[in-house]
Parts: C-alpha cells; structure tokens; sequence
C-alpha cells in the first residue's frame, strides 16, 4: 500500500497572507486532494520577535476564505500536534539532546563581531563566507567553563565531512550538494529559540509529511535539512521549489508592483474563485481555461505540471479571472456584491435593471460607483472623447432631441423621432447620445441605460449640450 500523500503549508505569521505564500498553499492542498490526501497547517512562529497574533487569526481567515481548509492544525486538532512551533519546545529539546550525545552538534561561543570579522577576512582571501569552525573543536570541558562564565552561545550542526548530497526536487530535478560548501550552521540560536531549518524539518518529519512544495528561496536550506533529518535518522518529504512570483521588472513581487495582501483583494472585491483560478495557473499548467472549482483544480493538477521558468504577475489575468467568477453570480449576488459602494446611490426600484444593465462592465465594486454616479448623481463627468464628440456636434442636434422629447418617454419613440427631426443614423445618432446621457462612449446598451435614467436627467442633459452648437 502507498503512503497517502500529506502536504502542509507552514506560514510564519509575520505578516497577512500575500499572493506568494498563497500560491505555496494552494499547490500544497491542490496536490494533497488530487489523491484525497491530507493538507495540514503549521505555525512556524519559533522566531516570537517577529510573529503576531493577529497575523495568525488573519492567515486563518483568510485560508477559510479561499477554500483552502485544512485537515490537521490549528483550531482542527489532529494526531501530529501541537501545530504552532512556539508548543514544541520541549519536543526540539529531545532533538537537541540526541544531536549532542550522537556529537552531531555543538555549542558556539563566538560573538557577532568575531563572526563578521571572521566572513571578512574570508571575503578578502577569495573564500565564501562560511562559519570557519573556531567552536568546533572546544572540549567539552573548555565548553563548560565557558557557560559556567555565562557566555551565550548558539548551537551549531556538526557537518559530515566532504560529503556529497543528492536529492530530486519534484520541480527543479536532480540536485547536488558538497558538505564542503556550507559551513556548520546554528540549530538553536543564543535566545534558545530553535532555528527555522531546524524545527521545519523535525516537524515535517513528526508530522509525517510526504511533499513540501516551498518557494526557491528555501532551496539552499534543503541540503542542510536533510543532513539534520539523516543525523536524526528521520524521514524526509519529498521537496519541491517553486519559482517565486515576480513583477513585470522580475524583481520578487512586492508592494511596489501594486501587490496587495489577500485581504486587500478581499476588500476590493475579488471573489475566491478568481484567485485560486489565477494563481493555480502561475507556475502550473493546466490544458483548460475554464473556471474551476478547488476540486476540479485539484484532480486536473500534478506536480510534473509545476514550471520552473519566471511566474511573472499580472493583474490583467487577475481581473480575466475575477470576469470569469462574476458571470457565474446570479443578479442578487452581484447586488450583494455591489451594496456597500452603490446601496446609497442607486434607487431602490433601479437595482434590478441597474445591475443586469452594469454587471459585464465590472471588475470591482468600485467600477459600479461610477456608473451608478453617472446615472444618478446630477453632475456628469465626461471622458475626454464624449466631450470632443459633443463639441463636434450642431446645437441643432439637440435641440431636435429636446423636441423629440416632448413626444414621449418611450425611447422607441424617442429615437424614432430623433432620428426623422436630425436626418441622422448610425453612429452620428448614437454617439452624442450616448455622450450626452452616459458622459462616455463605451458603456451598456443606449436603449436599456435610458430605462436607467429620471425623465428629469434625460431631459437636462440633452438640453444641457445646445450650448456647444
Ligand atoms: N515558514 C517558512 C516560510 O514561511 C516555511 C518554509 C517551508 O515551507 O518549508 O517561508
């Protein structure tokens, strides 16, 4: 029998859930629930400095929100526990101890000066920095004295010599590594508090995690935890490094691209499905390009589909996606949608025809706002091109349209009347029109905005442009 697969997402919460670690989480549940696997959350909050609370309480939120529910950890329990690192102390602790006893590991005295000291002087040689092993050699007497005298010390991993390291990374293929290459690394830093590479990989091992799909910044880290997982006689996921996200510059995206948090886009208005779609698709390719739900993401998603070329954001595809998402709501859930930014504006008998009439022009509740201001607020602003076109055409126009008007409210009749009073068709018809009642071009349908519109504004706007003849 195989081992079900079990992937998890380990998030440290310093900061609300962005696009990137996002990504992380949906690979991980997409590959866990193709194979009805489990997906589990851990807390990697061992740096307490930097990890809050509320950042916690927000990752979880938001994780819910996209559909990204998790099998074991926090608030859920499962037989792996506890799922925040800082609950694990005393479990790193045996760890520590085995390392030690096994002379695996050692304590370091050496100060941050003497460190930075020692890299340069590396540096000046032509070396790679790398810790140059001045504690590695301290007697266990010599070490004693030096905690009797109170002098903080790390822990350090004592190295294997001239070892070499292979391990397949499920998206970058085989990979090779020389213990030559990386200097003896600290485990337990001088506060006590267990390094990440340290407590990531014991955890993943105790948890019993099968696939750890993680950003490529972590990949120098692998080589180094599985050495800590082989001196511990642990069993080890299998890796797989994702290429970050990057902007349109291919630096690592950030807020200067205009990246938001998930909550951010959450506020705006994107709906769930929007992103997962998107960011599914970034780094991993699907034949489809319809809408999919997590579960259909998730049986036509495979790890051999992972891509390891540059995943460059761009917002147009989000917006596609969040296009995609809004034709599946029915009318009253685009309504719902909609409320906070037009409820005030829009009058109560034009919610109906206002969003059938508005729903394919929307990407974001903010775009109703203008629409809604356009059809019911008494200024009107006009886009450059409305107002070139209303510049360019006779008072004589609409002062036949103030006429046809008066003949009646239907806007059959209306046009009907227009169009024999001007002598005009087509375009040259429809786009002051169009100019002078929406104050742009694009836009909903003529016919049905005029349903839009009070008798009061149709008439004020069209007369309201004889003065440009
Ligand atoms: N806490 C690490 C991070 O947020 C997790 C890395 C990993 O997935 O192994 O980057």
């Amino acid at each position: 029998m195989t081992t079900p697969v079990k992937t998890r997402f380990a998030p440290s919460p310093t900061g609300h859930l962005h696009l990137g670690n996002m990504r992380t989480a949906l690979f991980n549940y997409l590959l866990a629930k193709k194979s009805g696997g489990i997906f589990l959350l851990r807390i990697e909050d061992s740096d307490e400095q930097r990890s809050e609370l509320i950042y916690l309480d927000s990752l979880m939120q938001d994780l819910r929100w996209l559909g990204l529910e998790w099998d074991e950890g926090p608030e859920v329990g499962g037989q792996k526990g506890p799922y925040l690192q800082t609950d694990r102390s005393a479990i790193y602790e045996t760890f520590y101890q085995q390392l030690l006893e096994a002379n695996q590991a050692y304590p370091c005295f050496c100060t941050a000066e003497q460190l930075a000291m020692s890299r340069k002087m590396q540096r000046i040689a032509g070396q790679a920095p790398r810790y140059a092993g001045t504690c590695a050699h301290l007697s266990p007497d010599q070490a004693a004295e030096k905690k009797a005298k109170g002098l903080p010390f790390t822990l350090r991993f004592r190295l294997p010599k001239k070892q070499s390291l292979r391990f397949d990374d499920l998206v970058k293929g085989p990979q090779q590594f020389q213990t030559e290459d990386i200097g003896d690394f600290i485990i337990k830093r001088s506060t006590d508090a267990p390094s990440f590479m340290f407590c990531n990989a014991i955890d993943d091992a105790l948890m019993e995690v099968t696939h750890a799909i993680r950003g490529e910044d972590h990949l120098t880290n692998t080589p180094r935890q599985l050495l800590i997982l082989q001196a511990l006689g642990l069993p080890a996921p299998q890796y797989g490094h994702i290429t970050l996200i990057v902007g349109s510059d291919n630096s690592p995206l950030s807020k200067r691209h205009g990246s938001k948090s998930i909550r951010q886009l959450r506020e705006m208005g994107f709906l769930p499905e929007s992103l997962t779609n998107y960011m599914a698709r970034l780094g991993h390719y699907y034949p489809e390009n319809q809408l999919y739900s997590l579960a259909q993401l998730a049986e036509n998603f495979s790890d051999t589909q992972l891509g390891n070329s540059a995943a460059r954001y761009d917002e147009q595809q989000l917006n596609y996606w969040q296009k995609v998402s809004l034709t599946r709501l029915s009318d009253a859930q685009i309504w719902t949608w909609l409320t906070l930014e037009v409820g005030d504006i829009v009058p109560t008998d034009k919610h109906a025809l206002f969003v059938s009439l508005l729903r394919s022009e929307l990407v974001l509740p903010k775009d109703a706002r203008i629409w809604a201001q356009r059809a019911f607020t008494p200024d009107l602003a006009y886009t450059d091109e409305a107002l070139d076109v209303l510049k360019a055409t006779p008072t004589s126009f609409f002062e036949a349209a103030t006429i046809a008007l008066k003949a009646g409210t239907d806007y059959a009749v209306f046009m009907s009347t227009l169009k024999e009073k001007s002598g005009l068709n087509g375009k040259a018809l429809f786009q002051p029109l169009r100019a002078a009642l929406m104050g742009t071009l694009q836009g909903p349908e003529l016919a049905r905005w005029w349903g839009l519109l009070s008798e009061q504004y149709r008439i004020s706007r069209l007369a309201g442009f004889q003065k440009f003849g």
